[in-house]
């Protein structure tokens, strides 16, 4: 990435009154890494399909856009929300608002269109930049969006007001390197601005938009390429030459783990990153393939998947150096497999929304010493174990509740000050994770004390869920529970319980969460069942006992 010793230096500054160690050269805005990443010129930022985009024009497209959203009145603070697949759209939009001082919301493209609806009137969205499939869904719910005065959306068909083509002002990727050589709006931008709001659910309630800050993602260049440069120090040799790289990213943009760990380091160095519109295991093979593809992942589900095609071997893969992945537990023996059957060196990270990605980064020998863990915090970051109610830190070896601190927590939570001082301590993050660190640090995570499934890397909060099944006039209790899935990790499963007299089937209780949630979080098998649902003494529901209702013999007959 650079030189040893010049880059990877670390300074204390005072965030939010809290002194935080960081990275010293991380870029200062997104404004900067946008200048930054120009430098690399006629290379390729994105590859989409048969579209090929040099840094050169992604950076005319953004400072086009920028420019407009300036014209349009858009200023420091105010809200553009992004909403579409990964397209090469997705971070000229993304740089051309927070480059200017503007806070992105990148929403989730599997919402339906009530859970668009709340993140752009909970986060007060000006602009909309989204792609078709995603206009339908939200085009019913505009009355309920007052603060909305455009919609710039992209391969589009025909449009009515608010709707307009995104095209109309920059064009299609192919027209994006002859725009005029113009640069991005002058706006002064400090390293702990806001920049970006992405949403994660709450344990209760509606979800929670994690307020990041420039430095946040910045700083996650240095934090995600930092294991790679350990593992060579440790050797002893010297570090490589910097290399341009091709990635493919499979993962969505709208994730942190994507656009932080994956957009803001390839931006940086000048890798190609190559997209994909649908995740294909088959379709992934060939890009690897053609592209000649060194590093993917994303989350533990893709790398099985690869592993485990049939066709695997028809392809020529040898191009692949590394397979990293987060964002959800993993089996420690897809450390060795990807090993073997890929000779890649496997990568694990932990981090959360909250933290914009990267704490701990493991990968070559340590990962496969230790497959367990997580991997150490990188060196920006402090971690620490904590007692269940937050008074007591615990000693190593115990499992407790994970706390993180350091550059990569985000300042709060949007407009919600009671979630914020329950999760934000002092700088520290309440990770709702049970871990434990050995005694030299590497940190493993055991359990998780919220009450989340991670189905293939998405997360699925069970009271949104639940919330969605009580309201069924039949439904007097719910429980939401992960069932084990290889490939997947976990998937959504419910147990309801009727009220005496009344009727309900599985396939209704779906649809219902179906019409309101993204069908990722649609429980994928419903029991009723007879007796109202075992709780504790403090009425909690004990989902532990429920999961046996799912264990092969139970769910046969
Ligand atoms: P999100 O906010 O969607 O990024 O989800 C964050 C959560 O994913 C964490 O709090 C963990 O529960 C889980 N997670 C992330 N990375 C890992 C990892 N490497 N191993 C186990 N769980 C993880």
């Amino acid at each position: 990435l650079c030189a040893p010793g010049e880059r990877f230096e670390m300074e204390t500054v005072v965030i939010d009154g809290v002194p935080t160690r960081t990275w010293k050269h991380a870029p200062p805005s997104l404004r900067a890494l946008a200048e930054i990443a120009r430098g690399h010129g006629e290379r390729l930022v994105t590859i989409y399909e048969d579209e090929r985009v040099s840094y050169e024009a992604w950076y005319r497209a953004v400072a086009r856009l920028a420019q407009e959203f300036r014209d349009r009145g858009i200023k420091k603070g105010d809200r553009i929300a992004l909403a579409m697949r990964n397209l090469p759209e997705w971070p000229v939009a993304f740089f051309a608002a927070t480059a200017i001082g503007a806070i992105c919301v990148p929403l989730n493209a599997w919402w339906t269109g009530l859970e668009l609806t709340f993140g752009l009137a909970n986060s007060g969205c000006r602009i909309l930049v989204c792609d078709e499939e995603r206009l339908d869904r939200v085009l019913p719910h505009l009355p309920e969006l007052p603060a909305l005065e455009s919609i710039m959306v992209t391969r589009a068909g025909a449009l009515l007001p608010p709707a307009e083509h995104l095209e109309a002002v920059i064009g299609k990727p192919g027209d994006w390197a002859p725009l005029p050589d113009s640069a991005i709006p002058d706006v002064q931008i400090e390293p702990d601005d806001p920049a970006t709001i992405f949403y994660t659910s709450g344990t209760t309630g509606q979800p929670k938009g994690a307020l990041g800050s420039h430095r946040n993602l910045t700083t996650n260049i240095f934090s995600s390429a930092w294991s790679a440069v350990r593992a060579v120090l440790r050797r002893g040799d010297p570090l490589p030459e910097p290399a341009f790289k091709t990635t493919l990213l499979v993962i969505p943009l709208f994730h942190v783990t994507a656009c932080s760990a994956g957009l803001m380091g390839a931006l940086f160095a000048g890798h190609t990153a190559v997209y994909m519109r649908k995740w294909d295991v088959v379709k992934a093979f060939e890009i690897i393939e053609r592209e000649k593809v060194s590093s993917t992942g994303g989350v533990p589900t893709i790398a099985w998947q690869m592993i485990e095609h049939p066709d695997r071997e028809k392809y020529d893969l040898s191009s692949l150096e590394a397979i990293a992945y987060g964002g959800a537990p993993s089996a420690p023996e897809l450390v060795r497999k990807i090993r073997e059957v890929f000779g890649a060196l496997p990568g694990n990270g932990w981090g959360m929304t909250e933290t914009m990605a990267t704490v701990t980064t493991h990968s070559s020998e340590d990962y496969l010493n230790r497959p367990t863990s997580a991997g150490p915090p990188v060196p920006v970051a402090d971690l620490k174990i904590m007692n269940e109610d937050g008074t007591r830190e615990l000693p190593v070896g115990e499992v407790g509740e994970l706390w993180a601190r350091g550059p990569m927590v985000v300042k709060g939570y949007w407009n919600r000050p009671d979630a914020t001082a329950e999760t934000f301590v002092d700088g520290w993050v309440r990770t709702g994770d049970l871990a434990r660190l050995d005694e030299e640090g590497f940190c493993f995570i055991v359990d998780r004390a919220k009450d989340i499934i991670i189905r293939g890397g998405e997360n699925i909060y069970s009271s949104e869920v639940e919330n969605v099944l009580y309201d069924h006039p039949a439904v007097t209790d719910a429980a939401l529970i992960g069932i084990p899935h290889l490939q997947l990790g976990e998937e959504p499963a419910a147990v309801v319980h009727l009220a005496p007299g009344a009727q309900a089937t599985e396939r209704e209780l779906q649809d219902l969460v179906r019409s309101r949630l993204a069908g990722f979080k649609v429980p994928v098998r419903i029991v009723f069942s007879k007796e109202t649902l075992p709780r504790n003494a403090n009425g909690k529901i004990l989902k532990r006992e429920l999961k046996a209702l799912f264990l092969p013999e139970q769910t046969a007959s």
